[in-house]
This record gives structure tokens, sequence and C-alpha cells, in this order.
């Protein structure tokens, strides 16, 4: 059985290392063949919105699914039914929008920062006057790992935030004073089998995920983020991998965003949890019984950005995997991630301490 996967990038990649073994085949839609998923499988080269790439792609595969999701909705909403396309385009929808994600949460009683919409610099005065300073002015589309965002101290920074963001449709937020971060992945499969990831602590820096802790071993916490899950997964009879990312503040879980895809901060399962959140994203949106969810050890995973370092000073440290995305070094660029895992958490602590020595360069 063939998958269609629209964007080819490491999470793509991570999904045919998945689905192979199951006997599965991919092809990929992504603008240049030289990609981390595109160097697996056949790949399909042009345009997310190409009409007639996007049926060309629908005719060989049992099924469509994405790697990203800012990848335009209504081309693939042209596709009509010729091929399931999972998850559900309603939740890829409101993933690209900060705004209806707020709304959702919102909706579904899920704590969220106070927030306001915002299309005018007057709109912003009003609106930072209410919600208060510190606040945050993101866009509300196109934004991940911090792009988009400009801190507001106070009213002498409306006019230069304005200026850099104005073009853009923007959400007014208010600056969350959290303890910590949390992430909690969900799976749900086409027959409505659901099963849980134990909740990840996440650390970042400069916006963009440095290294995240699994299981988090917080029961309160872990039992709220999953009923907020739920939630979302019956509201868009979900198919497929949910992550949702949320403020630690006390006892309390504040929303912070959806992804409607498997995620950065779930890398860890591919060695740390029976089934990895990449081959129960392909059971999920085939219909096929899930796997087991829980960890089997305590992991760490740690990404990689800029380049990657050289692979034995990685190595020399036991219970280590490497994953090289095969991706030209930038700047900030995640091109590879690697994952410690432990039997107790404390020896997984330690190694994360010795891990951040050995790859400074990830830290960014
Ligand atoms: P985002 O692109 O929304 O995931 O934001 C990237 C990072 O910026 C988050 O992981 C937080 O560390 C920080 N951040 C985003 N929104 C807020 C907020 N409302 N209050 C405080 N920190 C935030």
């Amino acid at each position: 059985m063939r998958i269609g996967i629209i964007g080819a990038g490491q999470l793509g990649r991570m999904l045919a290392l998945a689905g192979y073994p199951l006997g599965l085949r991919f092809t990929f839609l992504d603008k240049t063949a030289d990609t981390p998923g595109g160097q697996l499988a056949e790949i399909i080269t042009g345009d997310f919105d190409d009409p007639a790439l996007l049926k060309q792609l629908a005719e060989q595969c049992a099924c469509l699914t994405f790697d990203w999701e800012n990848v335009p909705v209504e081309p693939l909403k042209q596709l009509g039914h010729d091929v399931p396309i999972m998850p559900p385009l309603n939740a890829l929808e409101t993933g690209q929008d900060r705004l209806a994600e707020k709304q959702l949460f919102a909706e579904l009683g899920i704590p969220t920062a106070d927030y306001a919409a915002v299309n005018s610099l007057a709109e912003l005065t009003e609106a930072a006057g209410k919600l208060g300073y510190p606040c945050l002015l993101k866009t509300r589309r196109m934004g991940y790992d911090g792009k988009g965002q400009h801190l507001l101290g106070s009213e002498r920074d409306l006019a230069a935030a304005w200026e850099a963001l104005g073009g853009n449709a923007l959400i007014l937020e208010q600056f969350v004073n959290f303890d910590y971060e949390v992430s909690q992945i969900a799976a749900r499969s086409t027959q409505g089998e659901t099963d849980y990831y134990p909740l990840a602590r996440n650390a970042h820096k400069n916006g963009i995920l440095h290294y995240s802790i699994a299981p988090w071993s917080e029961p309160q916490l872990e039992s709220q983020a999953r009923d907020f899950l739920g939630r979302m997964l019956e509201h868009f009879a979900y198919a497929g991998i949910l992550t949702v990312e949320f403020f630690v503040c006390g006892k309390r879980l504040i929303a912070n965003e959806m992804a409607p895809r498997v995620h950065n901060s779930g890398h860890w399962t591919i060695e740390g949890a029976h089934t990895s959140q990449f081959e129960n994203h392909l059971r999920a949106i085939l219909g096929l019984p899930l796997g087991d969810a829980s960890a089997r050890g305590h992991s760490a995973m740690l990404n990689l950005l800029g380049s990657m370092p050289v692979l034995p000073s990685l190595l020399q440290l036991p219970g280590l995997h490497v994953h090289d995305y095969g991706k030209s070094p930038r700047p900030l660029r995640k091109v590879g991630h690697c994952t410690l895992v432990c039997e107790t958490a404390s020896a997984r602590d330690a190694g994360l301490q010795d891990l951040l020595g050995l790859a400074p360069s990830a830290a960014g």
C-alpha cells in the first residue's frame, strides 16, 4: 500500500522510516527532490497547491497525509473524496490560524492565554491596553519556532511591532508567566481507537525546541492534558497524531498551540516508546490497531541545529541514538536529533547534561 505525504521534511522522512517495516511505500510531494524525505522515497516535485500534481499523487496512493501544517487546504478540498486525507482538513485548517486555534480551545473549555485579533495600529493599542504588558504580537499564520513574533514590553514598543508585522493578520496574546512547557501527543485511529503518549517536558531556546524529556511524571497535569486532547479528538473526529503544547502554571495547564501532525517533542518515542508516534500515525490513518504508546524507559531528546556534530563524539555516549536528516548546514536549521534512553530518570538527567556538553552546537 502506498501513502502520499505532502511535505518531505524530516517528519515525512521519519514517517517513511516507520512505515517500511509494515510493508508500506511512500510518495512525497515537495518543492525540491533533495529533501529529507526525497532522499528515501519517490517524490513528485512542484508546488503544494498545484492541482495536477495533487491529483497525480492521489491517483498513486491509498491515503494522503502531510508533514507540515501550512500546506494549502483549498486544493486538498478540491480533491474531494477521491482519496482519504488524514488528519481531517478541518483540523489542518484550524492548526494554520492561531486565532482559530484559540477560539477552538475556548469553545472546548480548554484554558488559553487571553488574546485579541488585531488588524490596525489602533486595535493593537487598544488590545494591549486591555491585556496589559508584557504581551506578544504574533502573525496568525505561518509562524513557527518563534518566527513572526514580537514581545511588547510597554506602549513604547507598539509602533515598532506594528512596523515589523503590520502587513499580516495578527493576534495579540497575554504573556504567560509560565513555570515550564509540556506537550501532550495523542493518537486516534479511523476506527476511533485512542491512545496517549506520556507527557513530555520541553525546553526552548530562541523560540526553537531545544530538548524534550519524557515521561514527565506529573500525573495531575497529564490527566488534564489527556482530557483536553480527548475533547479535540472527538471534536474533529480525528485520525492520526495530534499534539498540543501547553504552558504549566503551578498545577494548571494553559494551551499554547496545536499541531495536527507528528511533532518534534515526540521524536523520543522512536526509541523511547513501545510504538513511535510515526508508526502510530500511519496505523491510525490506515485504521489499523494502534501500538502501545507507553514509554520503555526514561528519554531525553536533543535537537541538533545548524550542522551535525561529528558522529564519534556523540556515539561514545552509552544509550544514545542519533538521527541525521540529510540536510545541508545552515544556522539554527534543524539538521538532526539524538535521543538518550535510560533505565532511571536520574541516569537520563545526568546523561542529558553530558549530551549538552558534547553537542554544544545543538544549543543554537
Ligand atoms: P509558538 O510559536 O507560539 O510555539 O511560540 C514559541 C515559544 O515562545 C513558546 O514555546 C514559548 O516559549 C514562547 N511563547 C509563545 N507564546 C507565549 C505567551 N503567550 N506567553 C509566554 N511565552 C510565549
